[in-house]
């Protein structure tokens, strides 16, 4: 192998690094997430193996984010360590993104930056004391599944169910919504406003009441720090790309002198055929 192929293939690990194509999810795994998410648009959902340095950012196993750019498509992101298909683990973490992918659809879809779920997940784990333990959205997750005691987990404690079993367990398992209302959570995040509203989901119309501008205010911090932490990402994957466009060029340019000559000596032998 020469050096500019080597190059050539360490630009298409960088480009993976940050850029993880879709990985399919077994038919039987679609079929279980269908029977415990029903409402949820399953197309508007990828499955991607990478971005560890994202992942670890945040916690967890695995992490879901609205796209850069397609309003509707919701990106799920596992550690490569955790992506373990066949455990138990395994799928009860894929049953908890897709929870996170249903309360992205249920705080409505959005577009570049303004997020309606970034938003709401800044301003909850502003309220968590940005830890992952405790933190509301996850919690809500976390009772589906990803936890040993999430009802998930619990029903199938014996090792990874098959289809038919959950679908047969869909009155007792389905989640057709994440619970998820964007103002009552946002006024629920709100300092020495989240016990006013209590519990979160049902008045957010007494936060809107008896203090708009505080509500408009907290709603406008969290917009900007989620536009912050896209631009931030947005701009770590210009680099990326750039420097696996860096790579894969100076790999063709390593390699240019030996295509020439291969093809010089193909055309001499089209040209010049020996003589007998
Ligand atoms: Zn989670």
């Amino acid at each position: 192998v020469s050096a500019g192929d080597r190059l050539r293939a360490g630009a298409g690990r960088v480009w993976r690094w940050f850029f993880p194509p879709e990985v399919a999810l077994p038919e039987d795994v679609r079929r279980i997430l269908r029977a415990v998410y029903p409402t949820l648009d399953l197309d508007a959902v990828s499955f991607h193996v990478g971005v560890p340095h994202l992942i670890r950012l945040v916690g967890g196993h695995a992490v879901t984010i609205p796209a850069l750019l397609r309003p509707r498509r919701t990106r799920i992101y596992f550690d490569p360590g955790h992506w373990k298909p066949g455990s138990l683990d395994w799928l009860g973490t894929v049953v908890h993104e897709a929870f996170h992918a249903l309360q992205v659809q249920d705080s409505r879809w959005g577009f570049g930056p303004i997020r309606p779920f970034l938003i709401l997940y800044f301003a909850c784990g502003a309220a968590n004391g940005f830890r992952y333990e405790g933190h509301p959205l996850e919690t809500d997750a976390f009772c589906v599944a990803g936890r040993r005691w999430s009802r998930f987990e619990s029903a199938f404690a014996r090792g990874i169910p098959d289809p038919g079993a959950v679908e047969e367990e869909s009155p007792r398992l389905a989640t057709p919504a994440s619970g998820l209302r964007f103002w009552g959570r946002l006024a629920g995040s709100m300092p020495g406003l989240g016990r006013l509203v209590s519990p979160p989901q049902r008045r957010p119309w007494l936060a809107a009441f008896v203090c708009p501008l505080p509500l408009v205010v907290w709603s406008l911090l969290w917009t900007g720090a989620a536009s912050l932490a896209w631009l931030g990402r947005l701009l770590v994957e210009i680099a990326g790309a750039a420097a696996a466009g860096l790579l894969w060029g100076t790999g063709a340019l390593v390699s240019l002198p030996r295509v020439l000559a291969g093809e010089i000596s193909r055309r001499r032998k089209i040209f010049d055929p020996p003589s007998r």
